[in-house]
């Protein structure tokens, strides 16, 4: 069989008198390059089709004429000559004729430092392209013959032709028959039209790779040239910055705008001037494998690119791209500060809501103040008194009220050997288990489900996997702006025919233009909708009855409740037709392979466990889960929340979710860690702060974490922050939080230190240290480990390295993993054989780990949200994220170009809500609900259905939570963020900053 199968699939063929052995099929072109033969191409990379237009791949394959070795399949017994003297030459005057125009002003590559494709072909061949462009008329020559109209037959035009349009100067559009202009309208890539040689790389990065769909060509003859839409400046075009074209583009044509200030001209540096660091990118859970290329003697990333793995493949999207250079802010924070006497209210104590007595100096209320009027209230110190203050205060409350006056929030930005300390000081040294992160707030509720059903909180897939399906479900979650690079995946499969997608959601996200079926339900009936969508498939018979029988239990109860959820009984509430439930589920049930992907659309509610046990429900009755394209897959939303999770910051359970309230796992922690531990549970983020203004919480230890701008419902929190006796904040800007500080201990950013991060597929990556910190800062961990000290728990490490072999020591699931196997591209975890597998990607294959191995089906009836629209308050509002944006901004608004292309909050409102209001497009917005008040700007959206609005909540000036209810979901304890009602009027406003 094995000799048989070798003899039809593969085929032998000699390349340079190698002999080669690839599979039938295999072009020309990479039998070399299995070979280690490298033939130039310039139209043509590995991640995409071949189109065979630039021709520099010839080859001699002893036919007539040379052949395109990037799209002529190689065959058994052919004999391939690479670089002959006639192929060198053709080469050579393919390359003179590609740079007989080429600009002498090209951008080159810009902020990178290697020169591009051409010109490095150029200098290889001997092409004296400045003497070529030269005779075109030199620098500012446009030289194109039909750019002027003056070509003359039998002449050389360029040789004649005047001067083209100002190059230098920013296009406000494309002028056609203008010859070929400079676009410098985007805030990331300079195109220089008359550098490019029409390879249509960028097209198919654009379209294949990203599947963003903007690029394409206009022009003819001569006149040729890409355009972004309907011919519109790059910098107003449905361009979203992935800069996966700038990456493809072989010339100078797209090239990377500058976006760090350097001494000197970034092209006179030679490329050994930067260092190439791999890491992992900062952002989403996607967790894109990242090189930062760095100039050390600057100590600042120069430019970003992603790195092949299988997370990524080496897409990024804009934030990981053109997010980087917020490590060099100068807002960042270099020394440790205490809050200076003189910023301690005098006299008596004055909360609304805390206790009187014997409660220390509490801090003013404070505001959206402005940066430079808080760093007055703190002073600088050393490390030494600034851990000694900060180590004896969160001591005396513990003295004084004991551990459970104590609290913690740690990140999910951090690293998860950070996590793993925060924790274990939390526990081991406070005595508590009130610790908590930014899980809480967008995926507790599904984690919740997850466990009470299937018996883990992890995805039981990888997103890549999507290719394998027949149908995937994407249920809120805006996936393009908030997990780009998955959704590039996603629009892969959907374009590859594939996959049939089907979109559940109350925006029109833009996933939804790649969808088969779109159905923009009411925001808050979720529930409703997958009750439907189960009805239809047990009236229809789409089961799995084999896997409801074998590996399941409760079906009867759910099939009881659904029997009243026939779509035409929620359609109205749905507020779509039930016509078209009934398609979508029809649709999902009749697949072979199906996979379910969601964000905090589903989570972020009152009933954001009952949303996610329904969609389990789906995905048990119909099998789909433990197969090859099959899974449930919540889309984590910060770089590291699944390995914060899994490393113990979560009130109920110790690292890799081991229960706090099981006596033996507690005995297990309390020998690893030498103390006794609280067997109670502790308290989750919103509980916390709510302790904190009843004056149950006293003293906190808050981690890379904003909780002012990023809990609900914030005015209460600012009252809670000021109520506490004692906050230490560790962070690397001064943020909304720290202001509340009595010690700011000043941290690293992700670029700063070596860590490991855990991203949504479960894969376990490590990052390296890119950047020095500024200043006097310190890595988290190290900082954890000094406080911890001062508080009277010594933890001494010498390294993250050695902090992670203690946490998979005690985490079963990381078991075996090392810094040195996992590589540059990580495992998924669990991982049986480190040494020879990436880990295992699809779990629950066999039964679930449940006590007795099966799936449980909760059904559960649709509930309304809490607060629901009436005549006072009229419009339901609706948060999150924007693409290029990260939760509240810390850093993508310290980040240039981020900022740039989004620089200030907007409100998305249906035109004819507008329209009813008396507003337009770009008016200043008032926005209450019945907890407060923000201005914005008004944008006019189709996206939004009637009677809903939208705003992000990246932006302090216009702090979206200030509107958000603190209800929370009763299982997952996660706040309503997706549902509250509001009412909008005109503003006379012109700055929007009314808290
Ligand atoms: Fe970074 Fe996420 Fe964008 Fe990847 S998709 S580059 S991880 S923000």
């Amino acid at each position: 069989m094995t000799e048989s199968t070798t003899a039809t699939d593969t085929i032998t063929l000699t390349i340079d008198g190698r002999e080669v052995e690839v599979p039938r099929g295999t072009t020309i072109w990479d039998a070399a390059r299995t070979a280690g033969i490298e033939i130039p191409v310039l139209c043509h990379e590995p991640r995409m089709e071949p189109v065979g237009v630039c021709r520099v791949c010839l080859v001699d394959v002893g036919e007539k004429r040379l052949t395109a070795s990037c799209i002529r399949a190689a065959e058994d017994g052919m004999e391939v000559k690479t670089a002959t003297e006639k192929i060198e030459a053709c080469r050579k005057g393919l390359v003179e004729l590609l740079l007989a125009d080429y600009p002498l002003d090209a951008g080159g590559t810009g902020a990178k430092t290697e020169p591009d494709e051409l010109r490095a072909l150029a200098e290889e061949y001997g092409v004296d392209w400045n003497g070529g462009a030269a005779r075109n008329g030199g620098p500012g020559s446009n030289g194109r013959p039909g750019a002027n109209g003056t070509a003359a037959e039998g002449t050389d035009p360029r040789s004649e032709a005047p001067a083209g349009p100002d190059r230098t100067v920013p296009v406000a559009g494309i002028p056609s028959g203008n010859g070929r202009p400079i676009d410098e309208s985007s805030h990331v890539i300079r195109v220089d039209h008359q550098a490019c040689i029409l390879c249509d790389r960028c097209i198919r990065a654009c379209d294949d790779v990203q599947v963003n769909n903007v690029i394409g060509r206009t022009g003819k003859g001569y006149e040729t040239r890409i355009a972004f839409d309907l011919d519109d400046p790059m910098g107003v075009s449905t361009c979203v910055s992935c800069g996966e074209c700038e990456k493809a583009c072989p010339t100078g044509a797209l090239t990377l705008v500058d976006l760090v200030a350097r001494p000197e001209p970034p092209t006179a540096a030679p490329k050994a001037d930067l260092k190439q660091v791999d890491s992992v990118c900062p952002y989403c859970g996607v967790g894109c494998a990242i090189s930062y290329f760095v100039d050390e003697t600057e100590n600042q990333i120069v430019y970003a690119d992603g790195r092949e793995s299988p997370v990524n493949h080496e897409r990024l999207c804009v934030k990981g791209r053109y997010g980087f250079d917020y490590p060099n802010h100068p807002q960042r924070l270099t020394r440790p500060l205490v809050r200076k006497e003189s910023a301690y209210p005098k006299g008596p104590l004055s909360s609304e809501t805390a206790e009187s007595d014997g409660r220390k100096r509490r801090k003013k209320p404070g505001g959206l103040v402005d940066y430079d009027e808080v760093l007055p209230h703190f002073r600088e110190a050393t490390w030494e008194e600034a851990l000694e203050l900060a180590g004896r205060g969160l001591r005396e409350i513990k003295d004084e009220h004991g551990s459970s006056a104590m609290a913690g929030f740690g990140s999910a930005k951090c690293s998860n050997e950070e996590a793993y300390l925060f924790q274990k000081l939390i526990r081991a040294g406070f005595g508590t288990n009130n610790v908590d992160h930014c899980t809480r707030l967008c995926h507790a509720s599904s984690v919740a489900a997850l466990l009470e059903t299937i018996g883990s909180g992890a995805v039981t897939n990888v997103f890549a996997d999507v290719k394998n399906a027949d149908v995937a479900l994407i249920t809120g979650s805006n996936t393009t702006a908030n997990h780009p690079v998955a959704a590039t995946f996603m629009k892969q499969a959907a374009k590859s025919g594939r996959t049939k997608i089907i979109v559940v959601e109350p925006r029109h996200v833009d996933i939804a233009d790649h969808a088969e079926i779109f159905l923009q339900i009411r925001p808050g009936t979720d529930v409703a909708c997958y009750n439907a969508w189960m009805h239809v498939l047990i009236e229809e018979d789409l089961l799995d009855h084999e896997f409801i029988e074998n590996r399941t239990e409760g079906f009867e109860e759910l099939k009881a409740l659904v029997a009243d959820y026939s779509p035409e009984a929620v359609a109205e509430m749905c507020g779509v037709e039930a016509e078209e439930i009934r398609r979508a589920a029809r649709l999902f049930g009749g697949a072979g392979a199906a996979m379910v992907f969601w964000g905090m659309g589903i989570s972020q509610h009152t009933h954001g466990t009952d949303n996610a046990r329904a969609l389990i429900s789906l995905m048990l009755m119909t099998g789909n889960v433990g197969r090859e394209g099959t899974g449930l897959h919540p889309l984590r939303g910060q770089n590291n929340v699944q390995g914060a999770s899994d490393a113990g910051l979560i009130p109920i359970v110790y690292p890799d979710y081991q229960d706090v309230n099981d006596t033996e796992v507690r005995k297990k922690f309390e020998a690893a860690w030498g103390v006794d531990l609280d067997p109670k549970a502790g308290l989750t983020v919103v509980e916390i702060m709510h302790g904190a203004l009843r004056g149950e919480i006293r003293g906190m230890y808050m981690m890379g974490e904003n909780p002012f701008l990023s809990d609900p419902n914030i005015n209460k929190v600012r009252k809670a922050l000021a109520s506490l006796d004692f906050l230490v904040v560790q962070d690397i800007f001064l943020t909304e939080t720290a202001e509340f500080a009595d010690v700011i201990l000043p941290a690293t950013t992700w670029m700063e230190k070596d860590g490991t991060v855990t991203n949504t597929d479960r894969r376990v990556q490590v990052g390296r240290q890119a950047l020095r910190p500024p200043g006097e800062a310190r890595p988290d961990w190290q900082i954890t480990c000094q406080l911890a000290t001062a508080f009277g728990f010594p933890m001494d490490y010498e390294s993250p390295e050695e902090v992670f072999a203690e946490f998979t020591s005690l985490a079963p699931s990381y078991a075996g993993l090392t810094y040195e196997n996992l590589g540059t591209t990580g495992k998924l975890w669990p991982c049986p054989d480190p040494e020879n597998s990436d880990g295992i990607q699809v779990l629950m294959s066999d039964a679930f780990p449940t006590p007795n191995g099966r799936g449980k089906f909760v059904p559960r009836p649709f509930e309304p949200a809490k607060e629901l629209p009436d005549d006072e308050y009229p419009f339901v509002l609706n948060t999150g994220r924007l693409l290029e944006h990260w939760h509240t901004g810390t850093m993508t608004r310290r980040s240039r170009a981020l900022d740039a292309i989004r620089p200030s909050p907007r409100v998305e409102v249906h035109p004819d809500d507008l329209a009813s209001l008396g507003l337009r497009d770009g008016d200043q917005v008032v926005v209450e609900s019945r907890r407060g008040t923000i201005v914005l700007e008004a944008l006019e959206s189709r996206r939004m259905d009637p009677g809903t609005v939208f705003i992000p909540f990246h932006f302090r000036e216009a702090a979206a939570n200030v509107l958000t209810i603190d209800e929370l979901d009763p299982h997952g304890k996660i706040p309503e963020y997706k549902f509250c009602a509001v009412r909008l009027r005109a503003s006379e406003a012109t700055s929007a900053v009314v808290p």
